[in-house]
């Protein structure tokens, strides 16, 4: 594990107001560290994903986004013009169900759909 591009890749979702996408993570991370690639991006996303410290969100026909881990759970909006996704900061409800027996429910994701400011 390299210890500086892992540092990096932190520093980038630290200072990062949205989700991003493997993409976008190695198109920043490059004008700190020109040699980063997509291989190594990989082994310290799914190291990270290991340990708990980034989470993956997945939308149909859209690439993953990566986060840190947050202890406050937030809702997320993509633009559907420019496809950003956007972390909301505000409280975030899940709908109570009735699951099957066996289920627990520990988490869930909210995600609503529009158009961004900048749109
Ligand atoms: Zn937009």
């Amino acid at each position: 594990m390299n210890t500086r591009q892992k540092q990096l890749i932190l520093k980038i979702l630290t200072q990062s107001e949205r989700p991003l996408s493997k993409r976008e993570i190695i198109s920043i991370g490059r004008k700190y560290i020109p040699k980063i690639g997509p291989a190594t991006v990989d082994r310290i996303i799914r190291n990270m994903r290991e340990k708990s410290e980034l989470v993956g969100l997945s939308f149909p026909g859209q690439p993953t986004r990566y986060e840190l881990t947050s202890d406050k759970e937030h809702p997320h909006f993509i633009c559907r013009v420019c496809e950003k996704v956007y972390d909301l900061d505000i409280p975030m409800i899940i709908p109570k169900v009735n699951l099957p027996q066996g289920f627990k429910v520990l988490g869930g994701e909210v995600v609503y759909s529009g158009t961004c400011p900048k749109c």
